[in-house]
């Protein structure tokens, strides 16, 4: 009875795999054997889904009910573009090239998918006749790494210097989930991807557990008005709720913005007490001129400048002091 939405979407991918991403991988001499062109058409499919999600839905309620009214948004416009320089650019070449690569180093050929070393469905069988709670279990996993690299992101000078980019945003959007440094994107991708192999993921379902994490992301960023009650907003991440994550340090009250690490679950947080709630919106950024001046780059140049911050705190080791905001 449910069966046409998947044939629909097996047909789509199909489609544009033969017609479009097959012949260009000819044309480049970059097919392989396997169905590599399917891989990416379903990554460059689900990328125009949550494009259309985020254009059609999260960014008019943006202007529905804003939180911050901003006179122009020039500045949200760099963030647009990492979004589809992620979507359809980063994410499906990260398919092709390092989820294969990943497989093979973890120690699983495409023949013998249940070759996963933790397979979880092996472990505990009881899960196997109920796929909706096995895939909301490798979901909670795999956020729960989220969670902990984002502690470790904040924490760790290197890693700070490149997700550092992510917070110099003041104009955080709809659109602003992606705005990342790239090589931050891809050691991130590649523990999730890792662990997500490890536990026995199929490369469906792990398709499916990006486009779920990154529409709840996309819509957390959004500058819009809204909570999602008392009693919701403990299970999963709201606007309000990861809005105060990006909150510029308030020297009346240090470390007040070392809060709300989870992407999805904000259980990570109520669990390790980084959890804050019931706090009025602040202004978002970072209190550091340095890292504030990537708002005046364009994207490559904000690409370097997390480079040399990250260059410069692994040859200088503990993190560079800030420079004061001259904004206060
Ligand atoms: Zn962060
Ligand atoms: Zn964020």
């Amino acid at each position: 009875m449910f069966d046409w939405p998947a044939t629909a979407w097996a047909s789509a991918v199909s489609f544009l795999a033969h017609h479009a991403i097959a012949p260009l991988l000819a044309f480049a001499h970059l097919d392989r054997v396997g169905d590599d062109a399917d891989e990416i058409a379903q990554y460059l499919l689900i990328g125009l889904v949550q494009v259309a999600i985020i254009a059609g839905v999260f960014r008019p309620m943006e202007s529905l009910r804003p939180l911050e009214r901003w006179t122009d948004r020039r500045a949200t416009r760099i963030d647009r573009t990492y979004t589809f320089l992620k979507l359809f650019g980063l994410i499906p070449l990260f398919a092709y090239v390092a989820l294969p690569l990943l497989g093979h180093l973890l120690g699983a050929t495409d023949a013998d998918a249940a070759a996963a070393p933790l397979q979880l469905d092996v472990w505990l069988p009881w899960l196997r006749p109920h796929p909706l709670l096995l895939f909301f279990v490798y979901l909670a996993i795999t956020d729960f790494v989220y969670y902990a690299i984002h502690r470790l992101q904040h924490a760790l000078p290197w890693w700070w210097a490149l997700h550092s980019l992510h917070h110099s945003q003041r104009q955080i959007s709809c659109w602003s989930n992606d705005r990342d440094s790239i090589l931050d994107d891809l050691f991130e991708a590649s523990i999730v991807a890792g662990v997500a192999h490890l536990i026995g993921v199929a490369p469906v379902e792990y398709a499916l557990l990006v486009l779920l994490g990154e529409l709840l992301q996309n819509l957390s960023h959004a500058n819009v008005r809204l909570r999602f009650g008392r009693v919701l907003d403990k299970l999963l991440v709201d606007p309000a709720y990861h809005r105060l994550h990006h909150m510029r340090a308030d020297r009346t009250r240090p470390g007040l913005e070392n809060c709300n690490f989870a992407l999805i679950f904000p259980l990570w947080d109520i669990v390790f007490g980084t959890a804050l709630y019931r706090e009025p919106p602040r202004p978002c950024g970072v209190d550091d001129a340095g890292i504030d001046a990537d708002n005046t780059l364009g994207l490559p140049g904000q690409q370097w400048a997390a480079l040399r911050r990250f260059a410069h705190a692994l040859t200088r080791g503990p993190r560079a002091p800030a420079r004061p905001d001259p904004r206060g």
